[in-house]
């Protein structure tokens, strides 16, 4: 499977456990440590560092959705996790399931060696109704995400897939994390797009 990374450095950190000091690396620039047992785990930087990720999907053309999937490490003593990155690439692969959440489950679950993958999932925006089952199905905890999605939104917008009395498996939703810097990255992904779409002024009809 390629790598999600272009940036070799990064590319290190694919499905690796994430030591205090990797972690402060990954997670921010103030230093808290991320993941550690009775530690603020602080959302809005790792939503931040999911933004980034959805910055390089635009720039490959891709609508920018990014994720990162934090799995606590059953094997660290000291609470350490292994971490999973990923960004949309429907368009790159082409392949209709290549959504950032999908990519960080399968890349989890193929590192992990068990589909029962766990953890803390943050994606730029609220997830579609394939990703929402399939973040149900890999039992992860907690999904973290940052805009609502009205068009396609399945943890409320169109239908609320977390909330059905259905789910073997109940997550724990909260989305709204830094909605408004990722709302903004799509809307200028679009507008862009539409910009492109209209190409250059034609002949005038007058
Ligand atoms: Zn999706």
């Amino acid at each position: 499977m390629p790598s999600v990374w272009e940036n070799p450095a990064e590319s290190a950190l694919l499905g690796q456990v994430i030591e205090p000091s990797r972690r402060a690396l990954v997670g921010g620039r103030d230093g808290i440590v991320r993941g550690a047992r009775g530690v603020v785990i602080d959302d809005c930087e790792w939503m931040v560092r999911a933004i980034s990720l959805a910055d390089e999907a635009a720039r490959l053309g891709e609508v920018p959705v990014g994720a990162i999937l934090l799995v606590p490490d059953a094997t660290g003593a000291h609470g350490e996790s292994r971490v999973f990155l990923a960004r949309n690439e429907k368009e790159t692969r082409p392949d209709p399931t290549a959504h950032a959440e999908m990519l960080a489950l399968r890349a989890a679950a193929a590192t992990l060696g068990t589909w029962r993958v766990g953890g803390t999932l943050y994606v730029t925006k609220e997830p579609c109704l394939m990703c929402a089952g399939a973040i149900v199905a890999a039992r992860v905890q907690r999904l973290v995400y940052g805009c609502d999605d009205p068009k396609a939104g399945a943890a409320g917008s169109i239908i609320d897939a977390f909330g059905s009395a259905a789910a073997n498996h109940h997550v724990v939703v909260e989305g709204g994390v830094e909605a408004d810097a990722a709302a903004a990255q799509l809307r200028a992904f679009f507008a862009a797009r539409r910009g492109e779409r209209r190409g250059p002024p034609g002949p005038s009809v007058l």
